[in-house]
């Protein structure tokens, strides 16, 4: 059986007085099934690790550079996050791939670094509407998988999450339902099954774009949804445990 995540992407949000009022109401939950993993910003990172301290709350970051240290001006290496207790790092978000121009490559260097490093990739792959729409789903996630599986090979992804997230459901309140997250997820699964079935069984795929409490259970009750990458709904404590009770 596999696990179910639930993370917070929090994005370019927060500030210190708000993370302390967010994080305090996620410590009021009582345990869960699941894997909560939020994702702060960078200058955060110090403050939410001594906040979430001796909690089951695992810390994430939401972008590293794919260089290892050395003159590369304002990026945060692999290394430095796991000085703070990071776990999980967020790789490939459609708004790196789309607003900061990264390719398939550089994702997949991405992850190569973080695994050389120990941290857990949640990679994100996806569709745009105009792709959806012109029946490339599969194809768009099979490139941008076939990316990294070129560079570190199938069984990393025994070290890895993947997370669905279909770019035109991201912050638009059109979440996709939990059937059409189904048919991709498992479409995903069958894809990484041609390289290995062992691993295709035991990676765990996110679904992420407009989740929300009252769409979670649902989609939790899908074979191949293993969880939720969620944004603006884990800004809210109550939304959030909410999600995370539905998992
Ligand atoms: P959203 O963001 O839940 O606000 O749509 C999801 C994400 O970008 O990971």
């Amino acid at each position: 059986m596999r696990q179910k995540i639930v993370a917070g992407n929090w994005k370019m949000n927060g500030s210190k007085e708000s993370i302390v009022s967010l994080v305090s109401g996620l410590l009021k939950m009582k345990d869960s099934n699941s894997e909560v993993v939020i994702a702060p910003s960078f200058p955060y990172l110090s403050q939410v690790c001594d906040l979430v301290d001796a909690s089951s709350l695992v810390l994430a970051a939401q972008n590293i550079s794919h260089e290892v240290k050395g003159a590369y001006t304002g990026e945060v290496s692999a290394s430095m996050l796991g000085d703070f207790g990071v776990k999980y790092v967020l790789l490939g978000h459609s708004e790196r791939r789309s607003i900061y121009g990264e390719t398939d490559a550089i994702v997949a260097s991405k992850v190569k670094t973080a695994l050389e490093f120990r941290l857990t990739p949640m990679l994100c792959i996806g569709e745009t509407l105009e792709e959806r729409q012109s029946n490339q789903t599969l194809a768009v996630c099979e490139r941008q998988l076939q990316a990294v599986i070129a560079l570190v090979g199938i069984e990393s992804f025994e070290k890895m999450v993947v997370a669905y997230e279909p770019v035109w459901a991201i912050g638009t309140g059109l979440s996709a339902s939990a059937e059409q997250a189904q048919e991709v997820h498992e479409s995903i699964r069958a894809f990484l099954a041609k390289s290995s079935e062992s691993v295709s069984q035991k990676v765990q795929i996110l679904y992420g774009g407009s989740v929300k409490a009252s769409t979670s259970s649902a989609l939790f009750q899908m074979p191949d949804v293993d969880g939720a990458l969620v944004g603006g709904a884990s800004l809210d404590a109550e939304e959030f445990i909410a999600i995370i009770k539905a998992a």
